[in-house]
């Protein structure tokens, strides 16, 4: 298990590689090169520790919360991992204040990116404008429109924000679009991909990078209890989050790992965004990884009540982690994710976004189950507040 993974074609077992044209070969394999050899550079490591400390706000704090384990019917303790007090209010930043140091190192003065509710968008906008970057985001018509104070963040910080027409105008249609400029323009410019999707090197350098939420949480959970967690649970969209929160506690064999996908409104295909129970093998958008889509392999609609969560691919090393036994995937479906939405600001006094309230809702309905004297930790991976408009009008 502690093999190290990806391999070099990119494949986590028969999970990722590199399904992308000819032309971006040559660019994916720059950037692989260009990050290993920045992995072990001094300055760098130290530029991007600094920036974390000084305008992320890392590390972020380990908050016990005792009222809510009481609610899921626990007698275990309880440790939320606070992503949502990063700048900008999730875990993307981390990943993208990484691609932005590496694309600026590259000599790449141009960013583009892709976003769907805007979250990553916004992260993107954010490290582009500290950095000096020019930056260009792909949206898909009908998501600008859902997603109104997002496009002005991003035109705020300084980044242009393309309108795409095309297909269903949302963010599949987006990535197309990121995919043809990047085609066009790979000598400036650099693609930041938002979560561990895409080709590879793509799913390990965005882990690398979000890896910093489980080291942290290591080191604070032994500071406050003596010993490693007994579970670790986290929502699962592209899976970002989750294996950042999972990736330092693969090698400890005692720490029970679960990954929670978007239920929504029930099991039919198109419903939610389950890719363990509802997907199959398939290539989406440079990897191959379990996908949702029909008898005919066209990639199928997906639902969450949380846009962070719905996608019809998961990443590549989940779905290795899921094959081998090593992290066990559940769903949880928009009401049980709203219950615990709800209840989480009312016992804490902290209001989750509607992606961790998925975690959250199925230790709600599983707490019952969790030994007692258990230690859990929840990654928290962002705030609320981006989701209160959506609630209000529930
Ligand atoms: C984007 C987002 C997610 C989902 O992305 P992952 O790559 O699966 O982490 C989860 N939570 C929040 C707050 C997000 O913004």
């Amino acid at each position: 298990m502690t093999a190290v993974l990806p391999d070099k074609h990119g494949f986590f077992g028969t999970f990722g590689g590199q399904f992308v044209p000819e032309t971006l070969m040559a660019a994916l394999d720059e950037f692989e090169r260009a990050y290993k050899q920045l992995k072990r550079d001094r300055a760098f490591r130290d530029e991007l520790h600094d920036i974390l400390g000084e305008f992320v706000g890392r590390p972020t704090p380990l908050t016990e919360a005792r009222r809510f384990a009481s609610l899921a019917n626990g007698a275990f303790r309880l440790f939320l991992k606070r992503e949502d007090l990063n700048h900008t209010g999730a875990h993307k930043i981390n990943n993208a204040i990484g691609q932005a140091l590496i694309a600026k190192r590259m000599g790449k003065q141009r960013v583009i990116a892709e976003t769907g509710a805007g979250q990553h968008g916004v992260a993107t906008a954010t490290a582009c404008a500290l950095l000096g970057l020019q930056c260009v985001v792909y949206m898909g018509e009908v998501d600008m429109a859902r997603q109104e104070l997002n496009v002005f963040r991003m035109r705020l910080l300084g980044a242009e924000v393309v309108p795409v027409t095309s297909g269903s105008r949302t963010l599949k249609d987006a990535i197309n679009e990121a995919i043809r400029d990047w085609v066009t323009n790979v000598r400036t410019t650099h693609y930041i991909i938002g979560s561990v999707l895409g080709p590879h090197p793509y799913p390990m350098i965005v882990r690398d990078f979000q890896s910093v939420i489980g080291r942290e949480a290591l080191a604070q959970l032994k500071k406050k209890t003596g010993a490693l967690p007994d579970v670790a649970i986290a929502c699962v969209g592209g899976g970002s989050n989750a294996i950042g929160l999972f990736y330092e506690m693969l090698p400890h064999p005692s720490i029970r790992m679960i990954g929670v996908e978007a239920g929504g409104r029930g099991a039919q295909l198109g419903e939610h965004a389950a890719r363990f129970s509802g997907g199959a093998l398939g290539v989406l958008h440079g990897t191959r990884s379990m996908v949702l889509q029909d008898e005919f392999g066209q990639i199928a609609e997906t639902h969450s009540i949380s846009a962070g969560l719905d996608y019809p691919s998961i990443g590549p090393e989940h779905a290795y982690l899921q094959e081998i036994g090593r992290v066990e995937y559940h769903d949880c479906s928009d009401d049980l994710a709203l219950e615990a939405f709800h209840k989480l600001s009312e016992s804490e006094g902290i209001i989750p976004a509607l992606e961790s309230s998925h975690a959250l809702g199925w230790l709600l309905r599983n707490g019952q189950t969790i030994a007692r004297d258990a230690v859990v930790v929840v990654n928290l991976s962002g705030r609320g507040d981006k989701d209160v408009p959506q609630v209000a009008a529930l």
